[in-house]
Formats: C-alpha cells, sequence, structure tokens
C-alpha cells in the first residue's frame, strides 16, 4: 500500500505529480492511499514512486475535470480521480462515454466546486483593518467555504481587488495579498475584525436593492444559501424585510406613480450602451464565473444556470449550437442530451473528436416554455441571440479558432450576422466579423424533429457538412 499525503497548498499539483509517478510504476489505485495534509500517514506505506518515461497524455477534460474536483471535500475525491485516470489509460475515449458513473459522479463534483467559487465571489465581505502609516489601504475577511477553494478562487480576487491589500482566512487556508503579491498560508483561528463603514454600506445597498414587490423567498435563498447569513452584514435584515414586504409592497401598489427625473431616459441609453461595452472577460476561468451572473437579457430568471463552452484552450475547431437543452440546463455542460449524442454518432463515422473542439451555444441560458412537469425548447429571439453574442465574441477572442462550424439559424445569425435562410446557405464557409471563417450546417436536433423516412437524407447532409469541416481543418 502506498500512502500520498498532498500539500494543503498547490494540491493540485501534488496531485499530479504523484498521480503521474503511480501510473508510471503501475501502481493500481485500490493500492493507493490519499490524503490531504500532514496527517498520521501509514507505518507500512511505501514510499512514492518517482515521475518517470515521457509525460503522460490524458484527455483535456480529464484535466479540466481534475483542476476541479481536487478541492471537493469528498475524502475520496483523489482516489476516485485517479481511478479514472487508471482506467483512461486503458479506455483513451472514455471521457466520452456520458453515460459512466464514474465520470457522472466526478461531473457531479466538479460542480459543486464551480458553485462554490461562484459563491465565495460573491460572499466574502471584507471590513477594512486600520493600518497607520501604510500607503495601501488593507482590508480583512472570515469566509466558510463549502469545498477547499480559497486557492483556486483566490486570483479573482487579485484581480477584482488589485489595488488593496487584503487577506481572507478560512478555517482551511488563508490568502494575503500585499503590494500586488498573493501568499497563500495555513489556516489561523478566526481573527477579531470588529465593524466597520463598510458594513453600513452593505446593509444600505441591500435595503435599496431589495424589492418587496418581487420577493421569492426560496429563489433568495438558493441565492443565498442560509450557511453564509452569519457572515454577511447585511442578512440581520433579511428576516425583518420579508416579514414586511407584504405590507410594503401594498403600500408601493396603492402610491401615485413617481415620475422618472427628466435626464432618466439619457441615463438609461447611456447604460444599456455601457453594458454593450463592458470591459473585456482576460481569461475563461473568468468568463466562467461573469457568465453566472449575466442579466444581458431574461433568459437567466428561469434557467437553472448559465451553460459555458466546453474544450481544450488550443481547440483549433469552434461548434456552436442554438442554446442549452433541458439536459444541458442541469447538467451545465453543453450538448450532453440527445441533439448531443446525435451529434457524437455522425461525427465518429468522419473521424471528428469532439474532445479536440470547443463546444459552446449562441445562447447560454435554457429558454422554455413549461408543459406539464415538462419544459418545452423555444426558440430564442432576435434580441436574446444579439444580446448572447457578447459572450460568444469573447470566447471567440480567446480561443481563436481556426475554423468555426455553426450549427442551426442561431448559431449562423450570431457568428455571420445574416438571418438569411440557412437551409439555403448550409455547407457554405462565411465569414466572422473577425474573418474567422465559419462554415454552416443544421442543428442536430433538427434531424430528431424529422419523420424517420426523412432522416437518412437528412443525415447524410449533415455528415457531408461534418465530413468538409474535418477537410477544412486538415487544409488550415
Ligand atoms: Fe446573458 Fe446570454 Fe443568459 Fe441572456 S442568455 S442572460 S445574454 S448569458
Amino acid at each position: 500500500m502506498r500512502h500520498v499525503a498532498l500539500p494543503e497548498i498547490a494540491t493540485f499539483d501534488a496531485w499530479r505529480d504523484a498521480a503521474r509517478g503511480l501510473l508510471g510504476a503501475d501502481v493500481p489505485p485500490e493500492d493507493v492511499l490519499w490524503s490531504r495534509g500532514e496527517g498520521e500517514g501509514d507505518l507500512f506505506a511505501e514510499p512514492l514512486p518517482p515521475v518517470q518515461g515521457a509525460p503522460l497524455s490524458v484527455p483535456r477534460g480529464f484535466v479540466d475535470l481534475a483542476r476541479m474536483v481536487v478541492w471537493h471535500r469528498d475524502p475520496e475525491r483523489f482516489a476516485r480521480l485517479y481511478a479514472l485516470l487508471w482506467a483512461l489509460r486503458r479506455t483513451p475515449r472514455l471521457m466520452d462515454d456520458r453515460g459512466d458513473a464514474r465520470i457522472a459522479r466526478l461531473s457531479g463534483m466538479a460542480k459543486e466546486v464551480s458553485r462554490g467559487k461562484h459563491k465565495m465571489t460573491a460572499f466574502v465581505r471584507f471590513r477594512e483593518i486600520d493600518q497607520p502609516g501604510a500607503n495601501r489601504r488593507r482590508f480583512a475577511a472570515w469566509f466558510e467555504p463549502s469545498h477547499y477553494i480559497l486557492e483556486p478562487t483566490a486570483p479573482f480576487f487579485t484581480k477584482r481587488f488589485g489595488d488593496m491589500d487584503w487577506s481572507i482566512f478560512t478555517p482551511d487556508l488563508s490568502a494575503h495579498f500585499n503590494g500586488g503579491d498573493l501568499r497563500l498560508a495555513p489556516a489561523v483561528p478566526r481573527p477579531e475584525f470588529g465593524e466597520d463603514a463598510t458594513e453600513d454600506l452593505w446593509r444600505t445597498y441591500f435595503r435599496n436593492i431589495f424589492n418587496p414587490a418581487r420577493v421569492k423567498i426560496k429563489a433568495m435563498q438558493a441565492e443565498m444559501p442560509k450557511k453564509y447569513w452569519h457572515n454577511l452584514p447585511e442578512a440581520e435584515l433579511i428576516p425583518e424585510m420579508i416579514a414586511t414586504a407584504h405590507a410594503r409592497a401594498r403600500a408601493m401598489a396603492e402610491a401615485a406613480p413617481s415620475i422618472p427625473p427628466l435626464r432618466a431616459e439619457a441615463i438609461t441609453e447611456r447604460l444599456s450602451e455601457a453594458r454593450k461595452v463592458a470591459p473585456p472577460v482576460a481569461d475563461r476561468d473568468r468568463l466562467t464565473v461573469e457568465l453566472q451572473n449575466c442579466r444581458r437579457c431574461p433568459l437567466w430568471e428561469n434557467a437553472t444556470q448559465a451553460v459555458p463552452g466546453e474544450g481544450p484552450d488550443d481547440a483549433r475547431l469552434m461548434i456552436v449550437g442554438e442554446q442549452p437543452g433541458d439536459h444541458e440546463d442541469l447538467a451545465g455542460r453543453p450538448f450532453v442530451g440527445p441533439a448531443g449524442q446525435m451529434f457524437d454518432r455522425v461525427a465518429a463515422r468522419v473521424g471528428l473528436d469532439r474532445s479536440e473542439a470547443y463546444v459552446t451555444n449562441a445562447v447560454k441560458h435554457f429558454k422554455f416554455a413549461p408543459r406539464g412537469k415538462r419544459r418545452i425548447h423555444q426558440a430564442p429571439n432576435r434580441g436574446e441571440v444579439q444580446q448572447c453574442r457578447w459572450w460568444l465574441d469573447h470566447e471567440r477572442r480567446l480561443l481563436k479558432p481556426d475554423l468555426i462550424l455553426a450549427m442551426g439559424a442561431s448559431a449562423a445569425e450570431s457568428l455571420t450576422g445574416d438571418r438569411r435562410d440557412l437551409m439555403r446557405r448550409r455547407g457554405r464557409v462565411e465569414t466572422a466579423e473577425d474573418g474567422t471563417p465559419v462554415l454552416l450546417t443544421v442543428h442536430p436536433s433538427y434531424l430528431l424533429r424529422l419523420p424517420v423516412a426523412e432522416r437518412p437524407v437528412a443525415e447524410a447532409l449533415f455528415e457531408a457538412d461534418l465530413q468538409k469541416a474535418v477537410a477544412l481543418l486538415a487544409a488550415a
């Protein structure tokens, strides 16, 4: 039995190195005991084999998964990852198997970590700390994350609060940002910060954004879970604000309408222009986090989550569908439903490896109409496609693909700006705003909706379009 005690800082790198060494020495998963922190160790453990031989090649999807899962609190996470890595050696295409229970479990864990990171960016509350004589203001915060997410989330705070010094303390680790340098350190007992003026600011802000006419307690608790409340200065207002919401909403309804200030229209216009030219997103991690906060169109309100694109950073092919469907909305991943499976089947026939492509949608939130217990897909309208194009443009700039495969009318419109009939243009190569070639084809869900008798021909045409994508990439 080998015992691998991973450090509390730089855990992912340590896990990766250990896994490489173990795999190189052919150590099966059942012979490895993983832990984080010093711990007691295992008196009978053998030493860890050194990393040997050529660098291990694993699918990008696995690396992305591992980078998230290592921060989960499940004590089995390292063992689960190593077991999957072990299985990948024998079945290299295993990551494409959407039905594999191990991958489903790890994907669920990755999603929980991602959600925890998102909550941390929203719920850390800094308090100003007196620092006599210092030339930068200093802040500190205490936060209790659901997972070991301080290390992977700290870079977000360095970018967001780069002009001040700060420390974030958690029960697991602490992060200190001083003069532009980030340092992680072991946990310390919770420090006493005392109250500061920032807390009043939070309470005032919360009071102002709270709309008693739109209070939905369940949605509010889902967005702001109670476990975070005791560290949020504004949370003490919530019970009273909910209790008085009904009366306040009634008073609002009975009050005479107020007249907007004279310059309101011009201000609104300026704000909507500002939204269109919001600052660029510098990397994919940030894009994924920011995407969940998007309110550029109303589709976020009813969807479970925004579904970001996925695939390697150096993908030469970018595949763009229309919008997440029911399955994708729940899973938080693109193309995992029936249309994605149809795509995979046809792509496999022409040798197009989806795991090497970046897959995304023109619109990132699921649009649907409820019918009984079902959610029926609705095509996004032109305004929604236009608003969401902001994200697609960012993805294109970050990825810089050699070729884009636009599947369906919404993707074609978003990428080329042209709304003309897709069926007349399919199979053609047009261009995106920046000149990237865009090959147009139908969406695989179109094939699924056709009567069975018409499918073979339509599928053959779709296959020919994918074949053309493969040829264009080979020639690029
Ligand atoms: Fe934002 Fe796109 Fe979602 Fe609309 S659909 S809220 S633009 S991410």
